[in-house]
């Protein structure tokens, strides 16, 4: 794990990354739950760190934490600059990959949560609990289950476990909430635990 190469700004607090959809056609329910949730998150004084993007959850998530004067950060690859349309009313770091560009928001971040999403979200997050799996990293994983959103992947987590693939034990690797405030109140912990944005193991 390296030094990232460029400049972010100092915050002591505790931060959150949140990943989630990048699609302007979800479900309005889950847009504005990512909305919500940024909003929540920058009223408890935390930071949310997430893919630096304006459109989607992502873009309601750092508009909703902006608007409540928070402190975001986002983290966009060159490449997807035009495509997720940069936010750049937060700071934004501009990062040469998508390597660079999880390695920086999961060393920035004390906690993960994850929103509804697509392909992106998915990768993002499984790459996330293998890391756990390996014990690479202990810091908390959050899903937020909005309607049940995420039910088929517990599930198919679950058949893992019961074709003996994983250890039934890592079914707690995750905590589930079904609502924002049930998210935020979980993240609540932080606040008096050690800081783990640079827990690597
Ligand atoms: P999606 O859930 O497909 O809407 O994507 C959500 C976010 O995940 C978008 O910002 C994508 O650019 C991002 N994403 C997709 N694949 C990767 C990856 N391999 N590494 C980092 N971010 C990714």
């Amino acid at each position: 794990m390296s030094a990232p190469s460029v400049e972010i700004q100092p915050f002591s607090g505790r931060s959150v990354c949140l990943f989630c959809g990048s699609s302007e056609t979800a479900d309005p329910k889950y847009t504005e739950a990512a909305r919500a949730f940024g909003e929540g998150v920058a009223g408890r004084g935390w930071r949310l760190v997430y893919g630096g993007g304006g459109v989607g959850l992502m873009g309601a998530s750092a508009r909703g934490a902006h608007a409540a004067g928070g402190r975001v950060l986002g983290v966009m690859p060159e490449f997807l600059r035009s495509r997720e349309r940069l936010f750049d009313d937060v700071e934004t770091l501009v990062v040469g990959s998508m390597h660079e560009r999880k390695q920086i928001m999961y060393d920035e971040s004390d906690a993960f949560v994850v929103a509804p999403g697509g392909i992106g979200t998915l990768e993002e997050v499984i790459e996330l609990l293998s890391w756990k799996r390996l014990d690479l990293h202990g810091k908390p994983v959050i899903f937020l289950d909005i309607d049940g959103f995420w039910q088929t992947l517990f599930r198919l987590m679950e058949h893992t476990v019961e074709a003996g693939m994983t250890p039934p034990s890592f079914l707690q690797a995750w905590t589930v909430c079904r609502t924002v405030d049930e998210a935020l109140d979980a993240l609540g912990g932080m606040d008096n635990a050690p800081d783990m944005k640079h827990d690597h193991r």
